[in-house]
């Protein structure tokens, strides 16, 4: 991909496609990485300089403002960020916006309102698209969180600006990812986790050609102790793919890849806070398989030892809920102690990385969790495929 750093930045109109989809509590950014780590990206348009337009979505209105998602509390927190004022514009789109971005100084920001105000964001349509390219001379994607997505301003709008290319945040995670694709260092051992095998098998699929080893944690693994003939008490099991997890396990034991799935279990009778809960290798009828047990955090942390990539994405239990995160942040732990080169992404997989206290010693912080897996997919991200080579 054409880079940042291979353009004429000066005096133009530059369109950085960030994701600053971030959390929100009370009208202020509760956590501001997303923030931050675009920043390298807009710094240097502000130093080479551009007048700087800074667009993403937040949360999910439905394709109409609403005030709940206002980029308001963003502006302030990139303000904090940036140590410099910030503009806001009161639409992403229309004669008033294109005024303020043509109005720009060198070196000054513009940040526009939510994207997913317009229903035409989204649906990746035409009219929205032009009218969002009418505000740039040239297109910056830094967003790698929604890479995966062709929408208006991931793709739609790359139609109509001339020069397309990617900041340095998407330049760092392409570099990553795709080195565990291409040429990781081995042994290549991935973690799993997360709710449902339906989200992630074709992930699983693509990662069985590529991995060492495949540890499967969180409630995804009932479903294939279930294909194992274990029990499983009332933990989430989709049935329905009980049979494809067995061919996964198949697939698995030809390659000779080593797949761990838990061997103990956290349980509960639900997961409400405070519920008694034990530690079980064999789940009784009326019991909820909520963590990954110490024996399994052993297991995983030993064949994580021995490791040169790791990538994880997913939590290994009900992460929301206290006691239930502790195999998942053990976990967190036992990567940072490996020496692999070591990638994390996935909001609750980072959480955990963070609440262990320890994120300076993982290799790479991915700041797409569904980019990063469809990415390792291999099917090239439309976000990408977007932008110049
Ligand atoms: P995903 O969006 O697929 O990464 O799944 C994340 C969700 O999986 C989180 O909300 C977790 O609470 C949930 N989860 C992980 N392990 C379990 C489990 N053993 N039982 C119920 N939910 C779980």
């Amino acid at each position: 991909m054409r880079s940042i750093e291979q353009i004429e930045l000066d005096g133009k109109r530059v369109f950085v496609r960030v994701d600053f989809n971030v959390p929100l509590r009370g009208g202020v950014v509760t956590d501001s990485t997303r923030i931050e780590a675009a920043l390298p990206t807009i710094r240097y348009a502000i130093d080479h300089g551009a007048k700087v337009i800074v667009a993403s979505h937040l949360g999910r209105p439905k394709g109409a403002p609403d005030a709940r998602y206002g980029m308001g509390p963003v502006r302030d927190s990139l303000e904090t960020a940036l140590g410099r004022s910030v503009k806001l514009a009161p639409d992403c789109v229309g004669a008033e916006t294109e005024g303020l971005a043509s109005a720009l100084g060198r070196g000054e920001v513009l940040l526009l309102e939510n994207l997913r105000f317009h229903a035409g964001e989204e649906r990746n349509d035409e009219t929205f698209s032009r009218a969002l390219a009418a505000l740039a001379d040239v297109y910056v994607n830094d967003a790698f969180g929604t890479a995966h997505r062709a929408h208006a301003s991931t793709v739609g709008m790359t139609r109509f600006v001339p020069v397309r290319v990617a900041g340095f945040l998407l330049q760092r995670e392409c570099a990553y990812l795709g080195k565990v694709l291409a040429a990781p260092d081995r042994p290549l051992v991935a973690i799993l986790g997360g709710a449902k095998v339906s989200d992630k098998i074709t992930v699983i699929r693509a990662l069985l050609s590529r991995v060492d080893g495949l540890l499967i944690g969180g409630a995804m693994a009932y479903t294939f102790l279930r294909a194992q003939g274990r029990a499983t008490g009332t933990s989430l099991v989709e049935p329905e793919h009980v049979p494809l997890a067995s061919e996964l396990l198949q697939g698995a034991a030809e390659r000779g890849i080593e797949l761990v799935l838990p061997s103990d279990h956290v349980v509960a009778v639900d997961a409400t806070p405070g519920r008694p809960t034990s530690v079980v290798s064999d789940i009784p009828a009326d019991r909820m398989g909520l963590d990954i047990g110490p024996q399994t955090v052993a297991r995983f942390a030993n064949a994580l030892r021995a490791a040169a990539t790791i990538f994880w994405n997913g939590p290994l239990g009900m992460f929301e809920v206290a006691p239930f995160d502790a195999g998942t942040v053990a976990i967190a732990n036992a990567v940072a102690d490996s020496k692999a080169v070591s990638i994390v992404g996935g909001g609750d997989s980072v959480a955990a990385v963070m609440r262990s206290g320890r994120a300076a010693e993982i290799t790479h912080i991915s700041t797409g969790g569904g980019a990063s897996l469809e990415f390792l997919e291999g099917e090239p991200l439309p976000g990408l495929v977007a932008l110049e080579d």
